[in-house]
């Protein structure tokens, strides 16, 4: 149910196949992000529309709104949200670290304040994975300490041998979750999780790897990561958080030849074009990132030719389509010119056809690679890609 299978190889970049118990995803593979269980103004059917195979969903923003429980009441979370494809949630880990306000950590977990009522809550290793037990994901994620990117090596140390130790415990929660071990065990919030609130259908678990920009952690954590477990899948966490893009690179390079081929891998949070053609260049099979649908809200859409603001006045007469190669709805109707007009008019339609845009973009973008990965032509491909994509000298 939780197979991976490599299908063609270029250089060390791969396409395969995800097999997970909401179907098959092909990779490589850009997910767009569900925060609070929708991707923000697209509906399942535009996500269908565009090809999204599987969509991830956030663990910090379901617990704390509408609370896990409601989910799982209506139906757990691929129908609260009526997407029946494959779904992801993380595991709350970044989003607890990155909040502006009160946290603190300690080994059992981190207290933090709720960016919606104030209110102090917890999340530890065991809660994050009843919690994505409770949603019901396709994959879920272990609870990482995630640190800023320019984290000396004792603190990127520290919290890379804290995410072990985390792992172990969610590795160990994840056991006995699915093999309905969860008896009316009372959890740290005085909620229960209670047999008929499972989900009827199984879950992986996937770590994160931490470490910070430092590439001898890096190494470590990928060893201690693989002796731990038989993983389905492996995540590279802590990068894109303002480290230059370089450090991102060599860090891949040093980890990935470490994974074993058929274990596939994940760099969260990572979405631009030009970091998803690097980052499969070097072994990367899936991808994440609110890029598309926020700068899409933004007016920014991405095109061959590189990023375009559709504010600027230069398209206010212009007939043509945002992205001549483009087949998604946004690029077949309607012309710059009138999504100008939408976003200087401040309309809400406008909003929505850049976000599909742009998730449009970046998904035909992984497909096209998974293309010339299987024409064993990846790195021409590439080439050719880069040159158009940064000639305008704007990306
Ligand atoms: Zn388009």
């Amino acid at each position: 149910m939780f197979d991976f299978t490599v299908d063609a190889t270029s250089g060390r970049a791969r396409a395969g196949s995800l097999t997970l118990p909401h179907g098959t995803v092909e990779t490589p593979v850009f997910m767009p992000v569900g925060t609070q269980g929708t991707v923000r103004a697209l509906s399942p059917n535009d996500l269908r529309s565009v090809g999204a195979t599987l969509v991830l969903a956030n663990t910090y923003h379901l617990h704390v709104r509408p609370g896990e429980h409601v989910v799982a009441t209506l139906g757990a979370l691929h129908r609260f949200m009526a997407w029946d494809r494959p779904l992801l949630t993380d595991s709350g880990g970044f989003q607890v670290f990155s909040l502006e306000g009160f946290r603190r950590v300690d080994e059992d977990g981190v207290e933090f304040q709720s960016h919606v009522d104030g209110g102090r809550r917890r999340l530890t290793p065991e809660r994050a994975t009843e919690i994505q037990w409770t949603l019901g994901a396709d994959i879920a994620m272990a609870f990482d300490h995630v640190v800023p990117g320019g984290a000396d090596e004792a603190t990127a140390r520290d919290a890379l041998e804290r995410t072990l130790r985390w792992l172990a415990r969610c590795a160990q929660r994840h056991r006995e979750l699915a093999d309905g071990r969860t008896g009316e065990r009372a959890v740290s919030d005085g909620a229960v999780v209670r047999p008929s609130a499972r989900p009827p259908i199984r879950q992986t678990l996937w770590p994160i790897l931490q470490g910070g920009a430092h590439r001898a952690l890096r190494e470590e954590g990928v060893r201690r990561i693989l002796d731990m477990n038989s993983w389905t899948g492996l995540a590279i966490g802590g990068l894109s958080v303002g480290e230059p893009k370089p450090v991102m690179y060599n860090l891949l390079e040093a980890v990935e030849p470490r994974i074993p081929s058929p274990i596939p891998r994940y760099l969260m949070g990572v979405g631009f074009p030009e970091d998803l053609v690097a980052a499969v260049e070097r072994g990367v099979d899936l991808f994440d990132c609110v890029a598309p649908t926020r700068n899409g809200r933004n007016g920014s859409a991405f095109t061959p030719d590189g990023p375009v603001n559709i504010r600027n006045a230069e398209h206010r007469e212009d007939p043509r389509p945002l992205d001549e190669s483009c087949d998604c709805e946004t690029c077949t109707t309607f012309s710059r010119g009138y999504l100008r007009h939408l976003f200087v008019a401040e309309e809400l339609l406008g909003l929505r056809l850049l976000s599909l845009h742009n998730v449009r973009y970046l998904i035909r973008l992984a497909q096209d690679m998974r293309a010339a990965i299987r024409r064993d032509a990846f790195g021409p491909w590439a080439d050719a890609w880069r040159r158009r994509y940064l000639r305008s000298g704007s990306a």
